[in-house]
């Protein structure tokens, strides 16, 4: 849910009293799409990073009647700071009929443009890479017309199973580099900031898919010297699309919010992707990985189109 309308006076009060700045109140939608929305992934059964993540976007998405699917399960092999997702050392094995319940969902709720996210598998050799290649298939044979845009774990470095994943081609590879380089042991321990780059770099010279999109969280206690510095070694892998939003403590065991990030800076640092040329640039305090993500991908098909 997003922010309960409160009384803030400035950013710092905001953080030392608990409460929100007042950028990041807004009204929320209402209307009987939310339920059609949560009726549709009920009746497939399916687990999402909307409500696992406890996206604040979500009454908004889900009355835009979209949904970004969490696969492999609802509980991590990982247990990042950030992170709502439930942690456990032995999850469940994947559901051999996820795909397709994936895949009719998608068709029921109309999607022209389908997000699949993960958890991490580090339980499985394949760190889930075969499954989720088996969702991206059914998803393409139930709806032919959609774009499919795949926001995946780093699975453990294995570039064997990016292979797998790459195979089928999604409109988009998504994986998140979350933070700068000095917070990543604190904000996801298993990861690394390199990993992340060279998974990115991997991708991109594979040229199996037609864009490349990462992005981060502000608001952890990172520097502005330091995000520019992200941003930059983004573009230099080759990065098209980069999001950016405010970080929101999901719970009370997860890593305190440090800042609120004033819109003005989100726009800035806007300015300043585009200016060393990543291609989309999509920051602000709501913005989260998916958000919007059909929107930014067509913004992005006409960028290019129209620069050829
Ligand atoms: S922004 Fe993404 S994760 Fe959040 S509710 Fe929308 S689709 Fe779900």
């Amino acid at each position: 849910m997003k922010a309960n309308p409160l009384q803030i006076i400035d950013e710092e009060k905001a953080v030392s009293t608990g409460r929100f700045p007042k950028w990041l109140h807004i009204s929320l939608p209402k209307g009987g799409e939310i339920f059609k929305t949560n009726q549709i992934l009920e009746k497939y059964r399916l687990n999402t990073v909307c409500e696992e993540a406890k996206c604040p976007n979500r009454m908004e998405c889900y009355s835009k009647k979209t949904a970004t699917f969490l696969a492999l399960g609802k509980e991590c092999s990982r247990s990042c700071g950030f992170c709502n997702i439930d942690f456990t050392k032995k999850p469940k094995a994947p559901e051999e009929d996820e795909p397709k319940r994936i895949a009719f969902s998608a068709k029921e709720l109309r999607l022209k443009h389908v997000v699949i996210t993960m958890v991490a598998r580090d339980d499985l050799p394949d760190g889930g890479a075969v499954h989720l290649a088996a969702i991206i298939r059914e998803v393409r044979k139930e709806n032919p017309q959609c774009t499919v845009e795949i926001l995946t774990s780093d699975f453990a470095g294995n570039f064997a199973s990016l292979d797998i994943v790459l195979e089928e081609s999604p409109e988009i590879f998504n994986h998140n580099i979350e933070t700068v380089r000095s917070l990543t042991p604190k904000v996801r321990h298993k990861a690394t900031y390199d990993r992340t780059l060279s998974i990115l770099s991997y991708v991109k010279k594979k040229k199996k898919n037609h864009f490349l999109k990462s992005g981060l969280m502000l608001g952890l206690g990172e520097t502005e010297e330091e995000v520019k510095k992200t941003i930059g070694d983004l573009h230099e892998v080759g990065c098209d699309i980069v999001t950016m939003g405010q970080y929101l403590q999901p719970s009370k065991h997860n890593i305190q919010v440090k800042r609120f990030v004033h819109p003005d800076e989100f726009k800035a640092y806007t300015e300043y992707g585009r200016a060393i040329g990543i291609k989309e640039m999509y920051c602000g305090p709501f913005v989260r990985s998916s958000y919007n993500a059909h929107e930014i991908h067509s913004h992005l098909i006409d960028h290019v189109t129209q620069k050829d």
